[in-house]
């Protein structure tokens, strides 16, 4: 079964705060569209074409290394993308409450020490990647980064909330300046999504 491409859950311009209307045009509808083509290419004819995004990505390792980097790349970027624009939207901001805003707050001392490890891990990522808040093995709250489009569940953990720092992301509105961006997209960041996500990685991890 081929992976789609799921509609944006909002207008194209719901993210106006933090990210303008043609960026979110031509990131979803041509960049993570790009991707789900590519990933549809690499796993055509494989064993693992009939498998979930998640399925592949957390048993990456056993996909056939002569096969392994184009589905690494592209499901990737097809998981990665679709939790992207899940976990931001137009009526995003504020701080997290909850069991998710204690566990932040118990983790990282503040909610803004989280912000600003979450940001840093954005700026210093070099070249392009993935900046997110995962839990991991120990049930533990992590900031991470990784390159390119690879994903933590390859190594174990369980995404909580990710921001994407390629350049595509914010280069129209923002050019090089990638830390105004970072600062900015707190402003739709949808922590219903994110809450919900933490407490189905508590459930799992224990
Ligand atoms: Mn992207």
């Amino acid at each position: 079964m081929a992976l789609e491409l799921p509609p944006l859950p909002y207008a194209y311009d719901a993210l106006e705060s933090a990210i303008d209307e043609e960026t979110v045009h031509i990131h979803h509808d041509l960049h993570h569209q790009a991707y789900v083509n590519n990933a549809n290419n690499a796993l055509k004819d494989t064993e693992w074409d009939s498998k979930s995004a998640e399925e592949i990505l957390r048993n990456l390792n056993s996909v056939a290394e002569n096969i392994r980097g184009p589905i690494r790349n592209n499901v990737g970027g097809v998981w990665n993308h679709n939790m992207y624009w899940e976990m931001m939207g137009p009526n995003g901001g504020g701080e997290p409450g909850g069991e998710l805003g204690e566990a932040i707050t118990s983790t990282f001392e503040s909610f803004d020490n989280f912000k600003t490890l979450f940001n840093n891990g954005g700026a210093t990522r070099f070249g392009s990647g993935w900046v997110w808040l995962v839990m991991n093995k120990a049930g533990k709250l992590e900031v991470v980064s990784t390159p390119n489009q690879d994903n933590p569940m390859t190594d174990g953990l369980e995404p909580i909330m990710v921001n994407d720092v390629w350049e595509h992301a914010y280069y129209l509105r923002y050019r090089n300046r990638r830390p105004e961006y970072l600062g900015a997209w707190w402003n739709v960041v949808n922590w219903d999504n994110i809450a919900a996500r933490f407490a189905a990685a508590k459930a799992k991890v224990g």
